[in-house]
């Protein structure tokens, strides 16, 4: 049966429907009918060609969820019916050292679910049962659907650098992933402190759990915060003054870079000299780091704010998004 999908045919062009007959089934894959889809700033990205790798048509949308609806013969461990999500990996070659070491997601051979590939802003997918993760029951559809991509990528740097009791940490940009992250870090008992551009998300932040709110276009606020973290995630997709920020940690502190600006970083060698701080990135999660994230979620009351909008209206869905204008994360329903 053909899939229903909504393709982009050249780089920051409106989607178009578009129907596309899937690859067949091979003996591992699954075929998922989607319920949701979240949008992602990196399917803005994708939209826009930012990182130049597109291929097209392309079908953006890696906060999958929906039901499975046929197995390859292979698979196990999933039964048709039941509710799984996918994210922004796809695959990964499962026998090298980090595939052996739970981190799929620095595989060299890692597929991405929507390049080279049809994404979720569709009716159905096909693809690989090992990257489909199920569902707790405790998360609703819309809810889950965000976890899947903005969620993995603040869980995982919080726990790989040990973020707890105690722990002073800085989010950097409140978009989908930041607000998510502020929850995390919240519930990991960390002392949270949100930087925004936008002085009209205090209230919220505060209510997701954030103990400090600091507008970052007052430089004078900043300063008077010095040196008082123990790690910045920044999340933003826009270029900031980077050195402000790395004047905020503490000796040793980490700057982690999960956000994608459109520049280079760059920065004087003294400003991490100084204090001897670091930056570090970090790409999504693997699947250990997946299936822990979406219990913590469930258990610790980690829900993204959702606006939902029907997939038809993905293109001004795309536009509040590009604007920052969604609060915090919209979520297509197909
Ligand atoms: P989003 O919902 O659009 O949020 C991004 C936030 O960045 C905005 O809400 C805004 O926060 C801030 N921002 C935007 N423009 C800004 C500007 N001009 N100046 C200062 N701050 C600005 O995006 P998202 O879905 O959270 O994704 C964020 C980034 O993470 C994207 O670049 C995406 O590609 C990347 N990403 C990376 C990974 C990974 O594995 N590393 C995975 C998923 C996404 P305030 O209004 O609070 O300032
Ligand atoms: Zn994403």
């Amino acid at each position: 049966m053909p899939i229903d999908a909504y393709a982009v045919h050249r780089p920051g062009q409106a989607l178009d429907r578009f129907q596309y007959d899937p690859e067949p089934l091979g003996p591992h894959d699954v075929e998922i009918e989607i319920t949701h889809c979240g949008i992602c700033h990196s399917d803005i990205h994708l939209i826009k060609n930012e990182w130049g790798i597109n291929e097209y048509p392309l079908v953006p949308g890696h906060e999958i969820v929906g039901m499975v609806r046929q197995l390859g013969g292979s698979v196990t461990g999933l039964r048709p019916g039941q509710r799984v999500g996918v994210g922004w990996q796809r695959s990964s070659c499962l026998e090298c050292g980090p595939c052996n070491d739970g981190d799929e997601n620095l595989c060299t051979h890692l597929e991405a679910t929507c390049i080279g590939h049809y994404g979720g802003y569709a009716s159905a997918i096909r693809t690989d049962s090992r990257f489909a993760f199920p569902i707790p029951d405790a998360l609703d559809s819309a809810s889950a659907a965000p976890l899947l991509c903005a969620g993995i990528t603040v869980f995982a740097p919080l726990r790989r650098h040990g973020i707890g009791r105690g722990s002073r940490i800085g989010v950097l940009g409140i978009g989908g992933l930041g607000h998510l992250a502020i929850q995390f870090a919240d519930a990991l008992g960390a002392e949270v402190t949100a930087l925004s551009s936008s002085p009209d998300k205090k209230m919220d932040a505060l209510k997701l759990g954030a103990d400090h709110f600091i507008d970052t276009s007052d430089g004078a606020k900043l300063k008077r915060a010095g040196r008082s973290l123990d790690l910045i995630l920044s999340t933003v997709s826009a270029d900031v003054e980077w050195v402000d920020f790395l004047a905020m940690l503490k000796p040793d502190g980490l700057l982690c870079l999960v956000g994608v600006p459109n520049r280079p970083v760059t920065i004087p060698a003294f400003s991490l000299i100084g204090g001897q701080k670091g930056i570090v990135g970090s790409a999504i999660g693997g699947r250990i780091a997946m299936r822990e994230m979406l219990e913590f979620a469930a258990t610790h009351g980690v829900r993204p704010r959702v606006e939902t909008m029907p997939l038809s209206q993905v293109n001004t869905a795309v536009s509040r998004v590009e604007e920052n204008k969604a609060r915090f994360r919209i979520v297509l329903e197909v």
